[in-house]
């Protein structure tokens, strides 16, 4: 099981900021940006590369409550960024599908 279905099933703690029947949003525990947020779905997805035809619905969704987070965290405005690490080469460590929310500086590209 990994770390984040362990913190869906309220096995471990986290600082929740955000959750309904089909996504739980929680901050990073070594956060990487004065805001940083991940927001994961409830159903097990490994990685980007697993999502199927039938996640978009899902997907979707969280797209959108990840622009709602990023609007009641503030970040609006001067702006966040989105990031979906995807295996190995991309620095995924987690394998349960989750969205980086990032805000409060401003972000270089290209990404490191
Ligand atoms: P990845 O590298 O897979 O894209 O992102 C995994 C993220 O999960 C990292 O930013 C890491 O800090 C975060 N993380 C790992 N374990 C925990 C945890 O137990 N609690 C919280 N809140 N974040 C975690």
């Amino acid at each position: 099981m990994t770390i984040f279905k362990k913190i869906i099933e309220g096995e471990i703690p986290a600082d929740i900021v955000y959750e309904d029947e089909h996504c739980l949003a929680f901050r990073d525990v070594n956060p990487q940006a004065p805001t940083h947020i991940l927001l994961i779905p409830k159903k097990e997805i490994a990685s980007m590369a697993e999502a199927a035809q039938e996640d978009q619905n899902l997907l979707g969704h969280l797209l959108l409550r990840a622009k709602d987070i990023a609007a009641q965290e503030g970040l609006s405005k001067n702006g966040f960024r989105l990031v979906i690490n995807t295996n190995e080469m991309a620095g995924q460590t987690v394998y349960h599908l989750h969205i980086h929310i990032l805000g409060g500086r401003a972000m270089a590209w290209p990404p490191g």
